[in-house]
């Protein structure tokens, strides 16, 4: 077995140091969108177009295209919406995504107002000083009703909000607070944006090397994973192959960790394609990818949000190791460089569906 070619890492974490801090929630993700389709535009042999539904859809022309594959990665994430606006001027949310409000408690964001504004704020609980509310602000559940955001603008009526052009239905984006050390990457919304990068790095890789994928591949870069039903529209129909790129999901009990890629063998929506997970297991096995093999209980992904739409396609699913996933998320570089690694392999494999099934 070859070696596969390398990966320009300086790059790898530019480009997801970028996209990290680049707001998009799920309904808002059009700047990551552009902000990948842009990354992208240096490999002029690849055809980039945009779905209707906003997603990016990249297609690499391989050495052969009588069974050709996709890869997706999403690049919305978790956020939230103006739900109503309070007559002390604060701004009631509602959740985009799955997410408990524990998570972003405490945490800066952007408003996005429909008319091109941005301001900045805080989501707190709406009773959050100790030295006013004493025990009461430990022991407040967390819910819609009892988190605001605090805008950084002279506001303390809902006309004063409204004259800052601020209205229901405006997006709310969660700052990532990103911070690189010792190789661990922290930040918020590494699911999925850690997974594009690893993407995109594969694609660099081969186009570094003047290599080009065994068969024709599709990349959907997908908009509205979160909220379940990303890429259940937008790969074209004549792929055989879907491999979706998402986080691994580590914490007690399971077998992920930050620092190895994962494969998913089962998750909330059952098992994935039994001889592509195999396939895909053979390959890392001949290149000496350590991975991990896992089953995530409340979980789902892209790849069965395309089967669910009627897709015909074996699905399988990896991705680096994120700890606290939903949350003030982690994982190391190990990790990452062990995903697009994989998907690099998988790029440059022979191996035709079913052949060792
Ligand atoms: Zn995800």
């Amino acid at each position: 077995m070859d070696k596969l070619p390398s990966i320009d890492e300086p790059h790898l974490m530019e480009f997801l140091s970028g996209l990290l801090n680049t707001p998009s929630p799920t309904g808002f993700a059009q700047r990551a969108i552009d902000y990948i389709e842009k990354s992208l535009a240096e490999f002029s042999f690849i055809q980039v177009s945009r779905t209707r539904k906003g997603s990016l859809l990249a297609i690499w022309p391989g050495a052969s295209n009588d069974a050709p594959r996709a890869v997706t990665a999403h690049a919305d994430t978790l956020g939230a919406m103006v739900k109503e606006i309070k007559s002390n001027g604060r701004l009631k949310m509602s959740a985009i995504g799955g997410f408990v409000w524990n998570t972003v408690e405490g945490e800066g964001c952007t408003v996005f107002t429909s008319d091109g504004r941005h301001y900045r704020g805080s989501i707190l609980l709406t009773e959050a000083s100790s030295h006013v509310h004493g025990k009461h602000v430990a022991e407040t559940k967390r819910e819609d009703e009892t988190l605001e955001v605090r805008l950084d603008a002279l506001t303390s009526s809902a006309s004063d909000t409204r004259g800052l052009g601020i209205s229901v239905g405006d997006f709310i984006a969660f700052d990532p607070r990103l911070e690189i050390t010792n190789g661990f990457v922290r930040s918020r919304h590494l699911d999925d944006k850690a997974c594009v990068a690893c993407v995109v790095a594969a694609i660099k890789s081969l186009s570094d090397a003047g290599l080009q994928p065994a068969q024709t591949t599709s990349f959907l870069f997908s908009n509205y994973e979160e909220v379940g039903h990303g890429a259940a529209a937008g790969i074209p129909s004549d792929v055989v192959e879907l491999l979706a790129v998402d986080m691994a999901a580590v914490g007690e009990g399971q077998s992920s960790d930050e620092f190895h890629p994962s494969i998913c063998v089962k998750d909330s929506g059952g098992p994935y394609h039994h001889s592509f997970s195999q396939k895909l297991r053979k390959l890392a096995d001949e290149y000496e990818i350590s991975y991990k093999v896992d089953i995530y209980p409340y979980y789902g992904s892209d790849g069965e949000a395309y089967w669910r739409a009627g897709g015909d396609v074996a699905v399988a699913l990896i991705g680096p190791g994120i700890d606290a996933s939903h949350n003030y998320e982690r994982t190391h570089f190990q990790s990452l460089e062990g995903t697009t690694q994989w998907v690099a392999a998988y790029l440059l494999s022979e191996m035709m569906p079913g052949e060792n099934s």
